[in-house]
């Protein structure tokens, strides 16, 4: 086909590089065109020139007919379902984060091989106070996991194992799909084995043949000071066990902060309440609260109105990520008792008259008093 450009121009090899260097070269750039990560125009046909490339170099056959008769020995000889029939991009890409279902993506195909086991969930609920240091917690949980008594293979231990017919032990079979590149090859699981490659005379009776069975878990999650509900943490490799020696899935912990009795958050930063009394507003006064990191003196200047927020910085939250704490916000209220003695009620009627007129003056609004 005119236009094509050389296959190991392509790859950025020589002509006398072994399997193992095209094998290496192919990773590499592929890793960099994948499609997920490399959003350029025409990347993801870049992406199938290298993957052609790399079906023909890597099949000793194909590699020879190229080599002596060029793109032209290749086009007319395979199909594109010829082409890729003997590539396992699973096994090139296993265990690499977005490769598993790049061929699924660009070729409508699925994947063979063993799969990663599920990812689970959990959530774990925590004190204002625990949030504020950080902690460490254990998460009892129940997953699946490689049966003991048969090692996850699902046969009864010292029962006969036969390799299956249908993939012959491969766990994988091919077949055709078309797609928008025309026809494919895909490799999934074999049907017949489930991927297992073996066929067994006599289930495993703890697992009655799953390989699996449920156990009980704890695991122990170290919380970074500062984290809020909803945050997620990931336990890699803390899931469930995969098919066939398949890699684990994750365990992901979902945390909650539970409402604190004094203070409201915002982030890193806190909210609370300070009573003082009424002369006190007055005349000025110094509060001491107790903080979640201890008790802090607050400086009430006089003539504080009710309502007025104080903000104590770095008296807050610890921020989650980076250095340095949030800020600690303090309403200030004017308590005002039910019931005085006769003298009070004496003084403040003096109070009352001393005042005049000023103390009942309605304040000009500055906000909307909705909020
Ligand atoms: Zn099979
Ligand atoms: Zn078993």
């Amino acid at each position: 086909m005119a236009g094509k450009r050389d296959y190991y121009e392509v790859l950025g090899v020589a002509r006398d590089t072994d399997a193992d260097a095209i094998k290496k070269a192919y990773r590499k750039l592929a890793i960099q065109l994948h499609p997920d990560r490399n959003k350029e125009a025409g990347a993801e046909e870049k992406f199938k020139e290298l993957s052609e490339a790399y079906a023909v170099l890597s099949d000793a056959e194909k590699k020879a007919r190229y080599d002596q008769h060029g793109h032209a020995g290749i086009d007319q000889q395979y199909s594109s379902e010829d082409l890729y029939r003997n590539i396992n991009f699973n096994d090139l890409f296993g265990g690499m984060g977005g490769f598993e279902n790049i061929f699924g993506q660009m070729f409508g195909g699925g994947r063979g091989g063993p799969a990663r086991g599920r990812d689970l969930q959990t959530t774990h609920t925590l004190t204002l106070e625990e949030a504020f240091k950080g902690t460490e917690v254990d998460v009892t949980y129940w997953r699946l996991e490689s049966c003991t008594p048969c090692k996850g293979s699902g046969a009864e231990p010292g029962s006969k194992v036969d390799t299956c017919p249908t993939c012959r032990g491969t766990g994988q079979v091919q077949r055709l799909a078309r797609t928008a590149f025309g026809t494919l090859s895909q490799v999934t699981s074999c049907p017949d084995c489930a991927g297992a490659g073996r066929r067994i005379e006599k289930p495993c009776r703890t697992c009655k043949g799953s390989g699996h069975d449920r156990h009980r878990r704890t695991v122990t999650v170290s919380v970074p000071a500062g984290i809020e509900s909803g945050q997620v943490l990931r336990m890699a490799g803390q899931g469930e066990v995969g098919g066939r020696g398949g890699p684990m899935g994750d365990l992901y912990v979902e945390v909650q902060v539970k409402p604190h009795e004094r203070f409201e958050r915002d982030g890193a930063d806190l909210a609370t309440e300070a009573f003082i009394s009424f002369p006190e507003a007055v005349l000025g006064t110094t509060v001491t609260l107790e903080a979640l990191d201890g008790p802090v003196k607050l400086e009430v200047p006089s003539g504080t109105p009710a309502g007025k927020v104080l903000r104590l910085r770095g008296r807050g939250m610890p921020h989650l990520r980076g250095a340095g704490r949030g800020d600690l916000h303090i309403a200030v209220r004017v308590a005002v008792p039910e019931k005085v003695s006769d003298k009070a009620k004496a003084l403040l009627g003096e109070l009352a008259a001393e005042l005049g007129a000023d103390a009942t003056k309605m304040g000009k609004r500055k906000k909307g008093l909705f909020g």
